[in-house]
């Protein structure tokens, strides 16, 4: 390494462009083929390390981790579901866990599911993560090398990608693009974009401007109420964005972009799951171009309420039905392995 090197903070491989890495390259003498050679390795064959590159020369496979840093997030701990249908990932550095990514296996393939925030600052009552306490966002190449390493492991391409773990995407906005972009380079991972979406707990300002640089990633929005004194207790961020004006910005998105969104709407037994709230749901998304999502709650341990039993859910969906809203349930993969939002990282600090 000469001295101009010597105290350049290294990049990481999970941000660079093919054109970057082949600058790097060049600049220690290697042809820029050698890059796409890499970047082959990294998105198209899950490479663990540099060395695993079998098709580069040794000395290039030696000298590469002194110019470029290769991940930074150890597997603190892997879990399977029962039936193996969604795997949960702890991930950390320096032994300390940061963030869950989860692996869900449907008939119609994977989908790898990212947290984009360490914690969370909404503090929404009825999610795990409310407990872990926020402390940053997740840099672009985290939130790259979360979905890659998850391909690493299961040793497959995953074709679709949800932004519904851990995090407020639109609170780390930037970042959470900056990964999009990144994982849809067909120059590496070539995501499609139409197989991404990101679910908002709603914050109109950036829903609009999503609107205007997604270019077809799908918007999901965690609405769970239909009512502001229901949806505060449930959402806190309410109180500044309230039901009205997130409904509106997602009205706006959907016709931006001539896309249909996604209303994520979480049944709570006794809380927002009665034929009226149905019937208030049916009439708020109403001439929105939307596919409402039911999602049971996931009990966290703590927390006092029910999800709403099978009878109830059934009801609320036809009810939906009946006024022409388009529904789907979705069904609970990791509820096994504790996939709600933050729980598995939870158990980990708590055993500490
Ligand atoms: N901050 C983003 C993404 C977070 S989680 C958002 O609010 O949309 C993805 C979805 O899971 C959200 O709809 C969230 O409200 C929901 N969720 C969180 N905890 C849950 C639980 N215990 N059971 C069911 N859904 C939950």
């Amino acid at each position: 390494m000469n001295e101009a090197t010597e105290y350049r903070e290294k990049p990481n491989i999970f941000e660079l462009t093919r054109e970057e890495l082949a600058s790097i390259l060049g600049e220690q003498g290697h042809k820029p083929y050698r890059a796409a050679q890499v970047m082959n390795w990294v998105y198209k064959r899950y490479a663990g390390s540099f060395q695993e590159m079998t098709d580069l020369p040794k000395s290039l496979r030696d000298e590469l981790p002194n110019w470029v840093e290769f991940g930074k997030l150890e597997l603190l701990k892997k879990q399977e579901g029962r039936g193996d249908r969604a795997k949960r990932y702890l991930w950390g550095t320096g032994g300390k866990p940061l963030v869950e990514s989860v692996l869900l296996k449907y008939k119609y393939g994977l989908t790898g599911c990212v947290s984009t925030q360490v914690g969370c600052p909404v503090g929404c009552a009825f999610c795990a993560s409310r407990h872990l306490g926020f402390e940053r966002g997740l840099s672009k190449a985290e939130i790259v090398e979360e979905f890659v390493r998850m391909c690493a492991d299961e040793k497959s391409r995953i074709g679709r990608l949800v932004f519904m773990g851990t995090g407020e995407p639109f609170l780390n906005y930037e970042n959470v693009l900056a990964a999009i972009e990144t994982l849809c380079d067909p120059n590496g991972y070539d995501l499609s974009r139409r197989r991404i979406t990101v679910s908002t707990v709603g914050i109109p300002e950036a829903i609009r401007e999503f609107a205007k640089e997604s270019r077809g990633v799908r918007l999901a929005l965690s609405l769970h109420a239909t009512k502001d004194d229901v949806r505060d207790k449930l959402i806190p961020l309410n109180r500044t964005f309230p039901v009205g004006a997130v409904v509106e910005a997602l009205r706006d998105y959907a016709r931006a972009t001539g896309q249909r969104v996604t209303v994520e709407y979480m049944l709570i037994s006794r809380i927002n799951d009665s034929k009226e709230d149905a019937l208030a749901l049916a009439a708020l998304v109403e001439g929105i171009d939307c596919l409402v999502n039911l999602i049971p709650w996931n009990p966290v341990p703590g927390l006092p309420w029910k999800r709403p039993d099978a009878e109830d859910i059934k009801t609320f969906k036809e009810v939906l039905e009946r006024n022409r809203v388009k529904v789907t349930l979705r069904r609970s993969l990791g509820g096994n392995i504790e996939a709600a939002c933050g729980q598995l990282r939870r158990r980990i600090t708590e055993r500490k």
